[in-house]
Protein backbone atom coordinates (compact mmCIF):
# COMPACT_ATOMS: atom_id res chain seq x y z
CA UNK A 1 0.00 0.00 0.00
CA UNK A 2 1.00 3.35 -0.76
CA UNK A 3 -0.25 6.67 -0.01
CA UNK A 4 -1.43 8.89 -2.77
CA UNK A 5 -0.91 12.80 -2.00
CA UNK A 6 -3.45 13.75 -5.24
CA UNK A 7 -6.18 11.55 -3.59
CA UNK A 8 -5.66 11.53 -0.32
CA UNK A 9 -5.91 7.97 0.14
CA UNK A 10 -4.05 4.92 0.88
CA UNK A 11 -4.03 3.25 -2.57
CA UNK A 12 -2.65 -0.08 -3.86
CA UNK A 13 -0.07 0.90 -6.93
CA UNK A 14 -1.12 -0.71 -10.44
CA UNK A 15 0.55 -1.32 -13.58
CA UNK A 16 -0.92 -0.86 -16.56
CA UNK A 17 0.87 -3.09 -19.63
CA UNK A 18 -0.29 -1.23 -22.60
CA UNK A 19 -1.31 -3.73 -25.86
CA UNK A 20 -2.01 -1.06 -28.19
CA UNK A 21 1.03 0.56 -28.13
CA UNK A 22 3.08 -2.89 -27.83
CA UNK A 23 1.07 -4.35 -30.88
CA UNK A 24 1.38 -0.94 -32.96
CA UNK A 25 4.87 -0.84 -31.66
CA UNK A 26 5.09 -4.55 -33.49
CA UNK A 27 3.13 -3.44 -36.77
CA UNK A 28 4.71 0.16 -37.30
CA UNK A 29 8.39 -0.57 -35.76
CA UNK A 30 8.81 -4.00 -36.46
CA UNK A 31 9.09 -4.13 -32.57
CA UNK A 32 11.62 -1.83 -32.00
CA UNK A 33 9.05 0.77 -30.29
CA UNK A 34 7.68 -3.18 -28.36
CA UNK A 35 10.80 -3.86 -26.90
CA UNK A 36 11.33 -0.36 -25.24
CA UNK A 37 8.07 -0.38 -24.01
CA UNK A 38 8.52 -3.95 -22.35
CA UNK A 39 11.62 -2.79 -21.05
CA UNK A 40 10.37 0.12 -19.92
CA UNK A 41 7.63 -1.60 -18.59
CA UNK A 42 9.68 -3.78 -16.48
CA UNK A 43 11.17 -0.57 -14.89
CA UNK A 44 8.76 1.98 -14.68
CA UNK A 45 7.49 1.72 -10.64
CA UNK A 46 3.57 1.32 -9.69
CA UNK A 47 0.93 4.31 -10.53
CA UNK A 48 -2.33 5.39 -8.67
CA UNK A 49 -5.93 3.41 -9.89
CA UNK A 50 -7.22 6.60 -9.43
CA UNK A 51 -5.15 9.58 -10.78
CA UNK A 52 -2.78 7.56 -12.54
CA UNK A 53 0.33 9.62 -10.76
CA UNK A 54 2.98 8.52 -8.58
CA UNK A 55 2.90 10.90 -6.22
CA UNK A 56 3.27 8.57 -3.09
CA UNK A 57 3.19 10.75 -0.06
CA UNK A 58 3.13 10.18 4.26
CA UNK A 59 -0.57 11.21 5.34
CA UNK A 60 -0.35 14.36 7.62
CA UNK A 61 -1.66 12.92 10.72
CA UNK A 62 -2.65 16.20 12.29
CA UNK A 63 -5.20 17.75 10.64
CA UNK A 64 -3.99 21.21 10.90
CA UNK A 65 -3.15 21.89 7.40
CA UNK A 66 -7.07 21.76 6.71
CA UNK A 67 -7.59 24.72 5.40
CA UNK A 68 -6.84 24.70 0.83
CA UNK A 69 -3.22 23.21 1.84
CA UNK A 70 -4.58 20.17 1.15
CA UNK A 71 -6.64 20.55 -1.96
CA UNK A 72 -3.35 21.97 -4.09
CA UNK A 73 -0.29 20.48 -5.35
CA UNK A 74 3.22 22.23 -6.11
CA UNK A 75 4.70 21.26 -9.13
CA UNK A 76 5.74 22.30 -12.54
CA UNK A 77 2.90 24.34 -14.34
CA UNK A 78 4.78 23.85 -17.52
CA UNK A 79 2.38 21.71 -19.82
CA UNK A 80 5.63 20.55 -22.44
CA UNK A 81 7.95 19.58 -19.24
CA UNK A 82 7.65 16.29 -18.61
CA UNK A 83 8.05 16.09 -14.65
CA UNK A 84 4.98 15.40 -12.43
CA UNK A 85 6.84 15.69 -9.42
CA UNK A 86 5.34 17.09 -6.65
CA UNK A 87 7.59 20.13 -5.17
CA UNK A 88 7.90 22.34 -2.49
CA UNK A 89 6.60 26.11 -2.48
CA UNK A 90 9.78 28.28 -4.05
CA UNK A 91 11.05 25.23 -5.62
CA UNK A 92 12.35 25.44 -9.27
CA UNK A 93 11.10 22.52 -11.58
CA UNK A 94 14.91 20.18 -12.02
CA UNK A 95 13.80 19.95 -15.64
CA UNK A 96 12.49 22.69 -16.97
CA UNK A 97 13.47 25.36 -14.25
CA UNK A 98 9.79 26.49 -13.97
CA UNK A 99 8.78 28.17 -10.98
CA UNK A 100 6.47 26.07 -9.13
CA UNK A 101 2.97 26.69 -8.48
CA UNK A 102 0.04 25.48 -6.56
CA UNK A 103 -2.50 23.94 -8.98
CA UNK A 104 -5.35 22.40 -7.60
CA UNK A 105 -5.74 18.73 -7.37
CA UNK A 106 -8.03 18.30 -10.01
CA UNK A 107 -6.40 20.52 -12.33
CA UNK A 108 -3.11 18.96 -11.27
CA UNK A 109 -4.11 15.09 -12.24
CA UNK A 110 -5.39 16.54 -16.05
CA UNK A 111 -1.81 18.42 -15.93
CA UNK A 112 -0.06 15.16 -15.12
CA UNK A 113 -2.48 12.89 -17.75
CA UNK A 114 -1.40 15.88 -20.27
CA UNK A 115 2.34 15.70 -19.09
CA UNK A 116 2.11 11.67 -19.35
CA UNK A 117 0.73 12.01 -22.93
CA UNK A 118 3.55 14.06 -23.62
CA UNK A 119 6.08 11.53 -22.90
CA UNK A 120 4.25 8.85 -25.07
CA UNK A 121 3.95 11.35 -28.07
CA UNK A 122 7.80 11.58 -27.86
CA UNK A 123 8.14 7.79 -27.63
CA UNK A 124 6.14 6.99 -30.57
CA UNK A 125 7.82 9.99 -32.95
CA UNK A 126 10.79 8.31 -32.02
CA UNK A 127 9.47 4.44 -32.94
CA UNK A 128 8.28 6.54 -36.20
CA UNK A 129 12.04 7.86 -36.36
CA UNK A 130 13.44 4.62 -36.06
CA UNK A 131 11.03 3.06 -38.61
CA UNK A 132 12.36 5.66 -41.60
CA UNK A 133 16.14 4.88 -40.69
CA UNK A 134 15.40 1.11 -41.38
CA UNK A 135 13.72 1.95 -44.38
CA UNK A 136 16.59 4.30 -45.55
CA UNK A 137 18.79 1.56 -44.53
CA UNK A 138 16.92 -1.61 -46.22
CA UNK A 139 16.51 0.95 -49.71
CA UNK A 140 20.12 1.72 -49.48
CA UNK A 141 21.17 -1.99 -50.05
ZN1 LIG B 1 -4.06 9.06 -6.68
ZN1 LIG C 1 9.19 21.36 -15.56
Amino acid sequence: MKYCNNCQRWIEPIKRFNWAVFLLGLFLTLGIVSWGYVIYYFFMGGRCPICNSQNWGIPSAKGESGKGRLSTVWMCPNERCEDTSELKEGDICPRCGSAAEDIPILKSIELVNRKVAKRWNKILILGGLILILVFLLLAST
